[in-house]
């Protein structure tokens, strides 16, 4: 694509009513991460890592090896479907919820927003109306993903699981209903707080059609807009899936 300054303006401008083209456009005209910004919000999977108490650890064998004198080399993979960063489909709380073959890919692709919540407890509602007064929300933002005291504590790098990590209260799921948000995202391994008697976060979101997103690691990302591409796996009937998860920003 020529870069002549006039085109670039002209193209910049009938852009303008979609900003997702303009990332598009600038990708193409200037190549790749010259002008992006990549974070990989996605944890490593390996056997020592993080799961679930319950949960089979993360297993992976290899089934043919060049070493042993196959071809290829080919692994089988063993783990949850909740395992690292991954993805909660409706049927993950709800007998009959939508699986995740069946999940709109503008759940999973579009921008969103990175909110920094410092608080001790849970996310309550009163921490978004703040957040949504202080403008760290703003009014149009369809996809939220909260970084709070489990990233500065990294906690999705302890092999041990932590049941004192930040969750989302059932206030703020109904506030993030409330508010038409369509995909919701944490950095622990559940929305929802450790073992409470009658889960309400997950069914409050997933009842709504609020995709979740959970074991982001958002360590690395200041607050702020960014694309998230979330390639979470098309599996026929499933309640869930680990996810790649990268955010894309400006440079
Ligand atoms: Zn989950």
């Amino acid at each position: 694509m020529d870069n002549d300054p006039e085109d670039v303006a002209f193209m910049k401008e009938i852009c303008h009513y979609s900003r997702m083209m303009y990332y598009v456009f600038q990708q193409s005209t200037y190549g790749g991460s010259i002008r992006l910004k990549v974070y990989d919000v996605s944890v490593q999977m390996h056997g020592d890592m993080v799961v679930w108490p319950g949960d089979p650890k993360f297993r992976r064998d290899l089934v043919s090896a060049i070493t042993n004198g196959d071809r290829s080399n080919v692994s089988i993979l063993s783990c949850s479907t909740h395992c690292g960063t991954h993805v909660d489909a409706p049927f993950h709380f709800l007998e009959d919820g939508a699986t995740l073959d069946r999940v709109a890919p503008e759940q999973l692709v579009g921008f969103c927003r990175v909110v920094e919540v410092i608080c001790d407890g849970d996310i309550t509602r009163d921490h978004l109306e703040k957040a949504l007064k202080d403008g760290d929300i703003r009014e149009d933002d369809e996809r939220l993903l909260f970084k709070t005291l489990n990233s500065s504590r990294n906690l999705m790098q302890f092999p041990e699981f932590h049941k004192d990590y930040c969750a989302i209260a059932p206030s703020a799921a109904e506030w993030i209903v409330h508010r038409k948000v369509k995909t919701v995202g944490v950095d622990y391994l559940s929305v929802e707080r450790f073992h409470p008697e009658i889960p309400r976060t997950h069914p409050i979101l997933l009842g709504n059609n609020v995709f979740v997103i959970e074991g982001l690691n958002l360590t690395q990302v200041p607050a702020g807009e960014y694309l998230l591409t979330c390639g979470a796996w098309n599996i026929l009937g499933a309640d869930g899936s680990p996810a790649r998860v990268f955010l894309l920003s400006d440079i």
